[in-house]
C-alpha cells in the first residue's frame, strides 16, 4: 500500500504517531494509499523547524523572494498536467476541471511574484518640522493553512503563495482525504529554491489541527472548510491569541429574472450546479426562478441533464466524476430521498442508474418546489443536487437570499442593467455574479463570503491576503541637531 507522509525541513518525513488515514480512489471505491496522521508532538517538531527558518527567510531580500515565486510560477505551469492528474486520482474530479483548479491557483503565485510592489509602505516627508513618518509591513512568523478536500491544489496556493512571499514560514495541513497534491507542491517549492523549513506539510486530522490552534509559536491560521469547523477554528484560534481567517460553507443562489436569456441561464445553472459533482463552495445549489419563467427554465435544465457524461475523472470524455467518499455519496443521496418525503418534486433522480462498479458516483439530480425549512434547502448538500425554488418577484428572491445564513456566492441572470446594479447594492453576499454563475474573484481581488461563510476580518488572497499575512508598523523619525535638544514633558504636537 502506498504511504503518504509529511514534508518537513525540505524532505519527506515518515510519521511516527502510528495513526493513518485511508485515501480512496473515488472512481473505483478502493483504497489507494494510507496517509500518516500527525500527533501533537510531530506538529510541534514541524513548528520548531518553521520557527528556526523564519529569521533568515524574513531577512531575505524581496527581489530574491520574488525570484523564488517566479520560478515556482514556471514550475507549476510546466507541471500543470501532473498536478491535475494527482488531484483527479485522489479527489475524483475530471481532468479538465483539475486543470482549471491548477490554473486558478497559479494566478495566486503570479500575484505573489509582485511582492516587492505589494509590500510598499507609505511615506510622509515633513509631518512636522524635520519629522518624517513612514509605514512598513512585516511578516508574522510561523503561520498555518488548513485546507479542505475539494480544492487540494488551488486553496493551498491561495494561502501559501502570499504568506511565504511576505516572509512568513508556513505549515500546511491539507485534507487527509487527498493529501498528495500538497507534497507535490512542496517539492516544486524546493525546486524553485525555497530554503528548507520555510514550507512544511503536516498531514493529519483533528489532532494536528488542535495542536496548531494550541501552539504558542503559530501566529496565524488561515482555514477553509465547512462552517461548523470554521466557526470553532476561529473561536479557538482567536481565544489563543492568533490571527484567524476561517472560510466556511455556502448555499449559493442563482436568481433568474423573466427578462434573462433562458437558454444561457439553463447552461449556467447546469454547469455551476453539477461541475465538480457540486463539490464546490461556489457551486449553485438553488435556482430562484420567477414564476412566469419557472416552467420553461426547469424544462431547459431538465433537457440538458441527460447529456452530462458521468464517469471516472481520468476518462477524457467524462464531464462529472464521483464524490469524495462512499459515506458522502450516501449522505447526498439521502437528501434526494428526504426531499421527496418533505414534499419537493424530484424532477430528475440522480440516485437511479449510477455508473456500474463500486466508485462513489451519483448522477445529477433536479428538485422542484423546494422551500425554506426543507433539509435540501437549508443544508449545504455539497453534491450534484440542484434545487429550484419558485418566487413571485425579484423582491421575494432577494429576500430569500438575504435571509439565508450563508453569504458566499450569488448570481443574477438578467438583461436589465439597472436591476443588476440595485441587486449588487442590496444583496448580502460576499461574491456576486451578474450573468456569471461562479464569481470567484481574480487573484488581485480577494475571495470571501459574508455571514456564516467567513469568520474573521480579512478575506482570502489578493490585497486582503497580504494584509492578513503581515502586520504594519509606523516609524516616526527625525535627525535633529543635538545642540537643539532639551527636556520637554509636553505631549508631542505636530504643529
Ligand atoms: P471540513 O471542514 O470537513 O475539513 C476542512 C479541514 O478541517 C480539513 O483539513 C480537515 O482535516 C479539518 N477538520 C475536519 N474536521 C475537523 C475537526 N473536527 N476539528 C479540526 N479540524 C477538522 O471540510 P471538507 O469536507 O474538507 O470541505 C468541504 C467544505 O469546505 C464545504 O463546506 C465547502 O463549502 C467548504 N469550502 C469552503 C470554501 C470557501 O472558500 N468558503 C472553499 C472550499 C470549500
Amino acid at each position: 500500500m502506498k504511504r503518504i507522509s509529511h514534508w518537513i525541513d525540505g524532505k519527506v518525513v515518515e510519521g511516527t504517531s502510528g495513526r493513518q488515514g485511508v485515501v480512496w480512489n473515488p472512481a473505483t471505491g478502493e483504497q489507494q494509499a494510507a496517509v500518516d496522521l500527525a500527533s501533537a508532538a510531530e506538529l510541534d517538531a514541524a513548528v520548531a523547524v518553521a520557527k528556526a527558518a523564519f529569521p533568515a527567510w524574513r531577512a531575505t531580500g524581496l527581489s530574491r523572494r520574488a525570484e523564488v515565486m517566479f520560478r515556482l510560477r514556471d514550475l507549476v505551469d510546466a507541471n500543470r498536467k501532473e498536478l491535475a492528474s494527482v488531484v483527479t486520482a485522489e479527489h475524483g474530479k475530471v481532468l479538465s476541471d483539475a486543470l482549471g483548479e491548477v490554473a486558478r491557483g497559479l494566478e495566486n503565485v503570479e500575484y505573489a511574484c509582485g511582492v516587492p510592489n505589494l509590500l510598499k509602505g507609505g511615506f510622509t516627508e515633513q509631518a512636522a518640522t524635520g519629522v518624517d513618518v513612514y509605514s512598513i509591513r512585516q511578516p508574522l512568523g510561523v503561520v498555518a493553512g488548513i485546507t479542505p478536500f475539494n480544492f487540494p491544489a488551488m486553496v493551498p496556493m491561495w494561502m501559501f503563495a502570499n504568506a511565504v512571499a511576505c516572509g512568513n514560514t508556513f505549515i500546511l495541513k491539507p485534507s487527509e482525504k487527498d493529501p498528495s497534491t500538497a507534497l507535490l507542491l512542496a517539492d516544486l517549492l524546493a525546486q524553485a529554491g525555497l530554503p528548507a523549513g520555510v514550507f512544511n506539510v503536516v498531514n493529519g486530522d483533528k489532532e494536528a489541527v488542535d495542536a496548531i490552534l494550541a501552539h504558542p509559536d503559530v501566529a496565524a491560521v488561515s482555514f477553509v472548510g465547512s462552517t461548523p469547523i470554521a466557526r470553532s477554528i476561529y473561536e479557538t484560534g482567536t481565544r489563543n491569541g492568533k490571527r484567524v481567517q476561517a472560510l466556511g460553507g455556502a448555499k449559493n443562489h442563482m436568481l433568474v429574472l423573466p427578462d434573462a436569456d433562458l437558454d444561457m441561464a439553463a447552461d449556467a445553472a447546469v454547469s455551476a450546479a453539477y461541475g465538480s459533482a457540486g463539490e464546490r463552495c461556489m457551486a449553485v445549489s438553488v435556482v430562484l426562478a420567477v414564476d412566469s419563467v419557472a416552467d420553461a427554465l426547469i424544462d431547459k435544465i431538465t433537457e440538458r441533464i441527460p447529456a452530462i457524461k458521468v464517469g471516472p475523472g481520468t476518462e477524457p470524455d467524462s464531464e462529472m466524476g464521483p464524490l469524495i467518499t462512499g459515506e458522502h455519496r450516501d449522505k447526498v443521496a439521502g437528501y434526494v430521498t428526504g426531499a421527496a418525503d418533505e414534499g419537493a418534486t424530484v424532477v430528475v433522480d440522480g440516485t437511479a442508474s449510477v455508473p456500474a462498479g463500486d466508485g462513489f458516483f451519483l448522477n445529477p439530480t433536479l428538485l422542484d418546489g423546494v422551500e425554506p425549512g426543507m433539509a435540501c434547502y437549508d443544508d449545504e448538500i455539497f453534491g450534484p443536487v440542484l434545487s429550484v425554488t419558485r418566487v413571485g418577484s425579484y423582491d421575494e428572491g432577494l429576500q430569500l437570499i438575504n435571509d439565508n445564513p450563508y453569504g458566499n456566492g450569488v448570481a443574477l441572470f438578467t438583461r436589465d442593467g439597472g436591476v443588476a446594479r440595485q441587486f449588487q447594492f442590496d444583496v448580502q453576499v460576499g461574491m456576486v455574479g451578474i450573468n456569471v454563475p461562479i464569481p470567484v474573484p481574480v487573484s488581485y481581488y480577494s475571495f470571501g463570503g459574508w455571514k456564516a461563510s467567513l469568520f474573521g476580518d480579512q478575506h482570502m488572497y489578493g490585497p486582503e491576503g497580504i494584509n492578513f499575512f503581515t502586520r504594519s508598523k509606523v516609524v516616526t523619525s527625525r535627525w535633529p541637531d543635538p545642540a537643539t535638544s532639551s527636556v520637554d514633558l509636553g505631549f508631542p504636537e505636530n504643529r
